[in-house]
């Protein structure tokens, strides 16, 4: 490892895979091929092929493409945490954090969801028709609300689903910011940190990708609200209303629910959000379409969590802001002496890991007593 921490640093700009090179494209045409053939797979006509993902995790011994799915997102973790550790593995927060991010895939989001059907049945193919993934909550998986999903589990797992989402969520973002759930426990979050790592200084932070994001972030939050309530609506009423159950809930590709699924979950999340890492970064998806960072990060701004700036000692060497995966321009709040709350910020904390003079300090404490205490500047929240 390196001791310093610097290497990194150095060498972000030095390398050409991590600079938009023609390799970067390679990767970015491999992983959008392999999120189309994963989701778009029953429209392709590839049933059986080689380029079948199911295919794939036949030939693995997994019964679905989406345990495939997960063992290689798994492994693109460990390993992407082992390249991210041996360049900032020198802060305790770092290490903690990314050995949790692992842990949670490994253990809660692959090995749970394939052993607990034979607990349960002893019989794999008799399993819920609904896999259980502990570490997503709505509204990033949106159907765990849906009411056929909750109605398809052990009444203790839908308790688990609606309270984790509506109760404990919210209170957790509040106390401690959305970084307990984007930084520690989301899947898309612990890739973003790990596989997504070398791209992070590619997140734009000019003030046109600020206002997209804004505008894109919080248009996918409306609609996944409304949506939810839309299909609860439907199913209260028992589908009574025909022409109102087929455009909610109809099972056609056109229907709401199958439109977000295709819309949202396949091309935002995956196709474009994790497609292209190697070109506009590894929180595509986070920053501008996710409806648990926008939700999460309102609380966040009601909450306690902050950036502190340390008054007088920013030396505008620009490092934070470079290396800030959501895009923030961290500089101009450190410049200006001002500690600062931003919804978007998922709390990585490598803007106060790579700064060289330890201006920056995540921190989670009543506003007003911290702020007298420590630093003695007003909060700006943008
Ligand atoms: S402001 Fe700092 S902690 Fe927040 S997302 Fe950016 S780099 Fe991470
Ligand atoms: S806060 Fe630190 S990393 Fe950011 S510009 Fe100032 S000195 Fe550089």
């Amino acid at each position: 490892m390196d001791q310093q921490g610097q290497n990194g640093l150095l060498a972000t700009f030095r390398e050409p895979w991590r600079t938009r090179g023609a390799v970067a494209y390679g990767v970015a045409a491999v992983l959008i091929g392999f999120y189309t053939l994963m989701y778009f797979r029953d429209h392709l006509g590839i049933e059986g092929s080689a380029l079948d993902p199911e295919t794939w995790a036949s030939a693995v011994g997994l019964r679905s493409r989406w345990l495939f799915y997960g063992a290689l997102y798994s492994v693109a973790m460990v390993g992407g945490a082992i390249y991210y550790l041996r360049r900032h593995g020198n802060s305790r927060y770092n290490r903690i954090r990314i050995a949790v991010n692992v842990v949670v895939q490994v253990v809660l989001a692959f090995t749970l969801p394939l052993v607990m059907p034979y607990f349960f049945t002893g019989d794999p193919n008799q399993f819920w028709k609904y896999e259980y993934y502990f570490s997503y909550f709505w509204p990033l998986d949106w159907y765990k609300l849906h009411p056929g999903s909750l109605q398809n589990i052990p009444v203790v797992l839908a308790i688990y689903s609606i309270v984790g989402a509506l109760v404990a969520a919210p209170l957790l973002a509040y106390f401690f910011g959305k970084r307990w759930y984007c930084s520690w426990i989301c899947g898309c979050g612990g890739l973003a940190n790990t596989f997504g790592d070398p791209w992070r200084h590619l997140t734009s932070s000019s003030t046109a990708s600020w206002r997209f994001e804004k505008r894109a972030i919080h248009t996918v939050m409306f609609v996944a609200i409304l949506s939810t309530f839309l299909l609860f609506l439907d199913h209260l009423v028992g589908g009574r209303y025909a022409t109102f159950h087929r455009l909610v809930d109809g099972g056609q590709w056109w229907s709401m629910k199958s439109l977000y699924g295709y819309v949202v979950g396949a091309i935002l999340a995956g196709v474009i959000g994790t497609g292209l890492y190697p070109l506009l970064g590894p929180r595509v998806w986070c920053r501008n379409f996710c409806p648990m960072a926008a939700l999460l990060g309102l609380f966040q701004k009601l909450g306690r969590f902050r950036i502190a700036v340390k008054p007088g000692m920013c030396i505008s060497c620009g490092n934070c802001t470079t290396y800030c995966e959501m895009g923030i321009d961290v500089r101009s709040y450190a410049q200006n002496d001002e500690s600062f709350t931003r919804a978007a910020c998922v709390g990585c904390g490598m803007c106060a890991h790579v700064c060289p003079r330890g201006v920056l300090k995540l921190e989670n404490a009543p506003r007003l007593n911290a702020d007298k205490k420590r630093v003695g500047l007003p909060i700006v929240d943008l």
